[in-house]
């Protein structure tokens, strides 16, 4: 059997190199013109290394996955902050102690610091969903302001539901930090590849073992490759022509506009939990501190994903869905004997980068080509 992944993003290329390393041949197929799926990034003309579906910021507490990708890239050692327009004015997000003696007056905040503190215990993560259902006075108005200034409207925005009605993994993601860090992750290794993701990820893909055709969609080679080993990281519903339907996820749109100026903004992230349409601005030349005259910046607007016209970016966890992804993958493993599937659009799971990594060497030592 021939090994064929479906897609030339970071799973695809992980578990392409892997098992490239144990000495198969693989062939990788990826219908978009460039590889790296949409940890896409590329140089503008001014030096600015721009990822073009958005923010990609590096992190994670897995040593094996660190090292591995380590292999293929240098990083530049950035460390995510995000700020968010609360009420006016630029705080910390995750929302923190910090946050909160920007946006209290002096006693006020103090009072709030130490009923969390005390309630939860410094350095503690508290997901929003939590909080609300505190019981003292103070806490409880802390975590409605919390609520209704930073997560409300955003959440609107980025998911068309509110906090409550979506699951209560993805607002965690964002907790409330018992905390003065203000850094957005709190893994031991961050970072941001020194030569772009698009570099990091060719050179996993270069490899004698490997060959990658770019611009060539599944559809175009099913009949072909039907009965091979095939690693599809792609959306599944595609895969079974939409049989039962489309399984939803959430759409981004961009608005990329160069700055003659130094500096846009403060961080390389500025939330808008509470004003305007857009849910947030990056500023790219954080990333790999370049120095330039000019910047470049996108306004990310969230969507409903509508097949064939804009990209699928996050997949929407929820029971139901879970059930029709698990019918969609029942049905394609009728079809396509060998087909394993992985990455956040095949799992349909909310990955960040380095489990959508760790989720490979898994699958690669249930499959026997890692040692267990
Ligand atoms: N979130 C929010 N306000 C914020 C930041 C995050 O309401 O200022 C919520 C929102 O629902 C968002 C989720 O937390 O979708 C996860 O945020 P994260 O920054 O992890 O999203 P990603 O970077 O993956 O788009």
């Amino acid at each position: 059997m021939k090994n064929i992944v479906v897609g030339a993003g970071i799973s695809g290329a992980a578990v392409a190199r892997i098992l490239a390393e144990a000495g198969e041949k693989v062939e990788v197929i990826e219908a978009k013109d460039h590889i790296a799926g949409n940890c896409f990034d590329y140089f503008d003309e001014n030096g600015i290394c721009v990822h073009k579906y958005g923010t990609h910021i590096f992190h994670t507490d897995n040593r094996e996955v660190w090292d591995f990708l380590s292999r293929f890239t240098t990083w530049y050692p950035y460390m995510h902050k995000v700020l968010g327009l609360v009420e006016g004015q630029l705080v910390p997000i995750p929302f923190n102690l910090n946050s909160i003696r920007k946006v209290f007056p002096e006693g006020m905040a103090r009072k709030l610091e130490d009923k969390l503190t005390e309630r939860f215990g410094f350095g503690r993560k508290v997901p929003i969903l939590e909080l609300r259902q505190a019981e003292d006075p103070d806490l409880s108005f802390l975590a409605d302001y919390i609520y209704n200034h930073v997560f409300l409207i955003y959440t609107t925005k980025q998911w068309g539901m509110k906090p409550e009605e979506i699951d209560p993994s993805v607002t965690a993601r964002v907790p409330v930090y018992v905390s003065r860090d203000d850094r957005y992750f709190q893994n031991r290794w961050q970072g941001i590849p020194d030569n772009g993701y698009t570099a990091m990820i060719k050179n996993m893909l270069e490899h004698e073992n490997i060959t990658v055709r770019t611009g060539t969609a599944w559809k175009q080679v099913k009949d072909e490759y039907a009965k091979e080993r095939i690693f599809y990281t792609g959306h599944v519903d595609e895969l079974m022509d939409r049989c039962f339907g489309d399984l939803p996820y959430r759409s981004i749109s961009f608005d990329f506009r160069t700055y003659d100026r130094e500096y846009f903004q403060p961080a390389a992230v500025v939330n808008y939990p509470e004003n305007n349409d857009f849910t947030r601005i990056g500023e790219y030349k954080y990333f790999l501190g370049t120095q330039s005259s000019k910047t470049v910046v996108s306004l990310e607007y969230s969507s409903a994903y509508e097949y064939g016209k804009n990209e699928p970016y996050y997949p929407i966890a929820s029971a139901a869905n879970s059930a029709l992804h698990e019918k969609y993958m029942a049905a394609a493993r009728e079809a396509y004997p060998n087909i394993c599937f992985l990455g956040r659009l095949g799992d349909y799971r909310y990955y960040d980068m380095d489990k959508a990594v760790a989720r490979v060497f898994a699958l690669m030592r249930e499959n026997g080509i890692l040692k267990a």
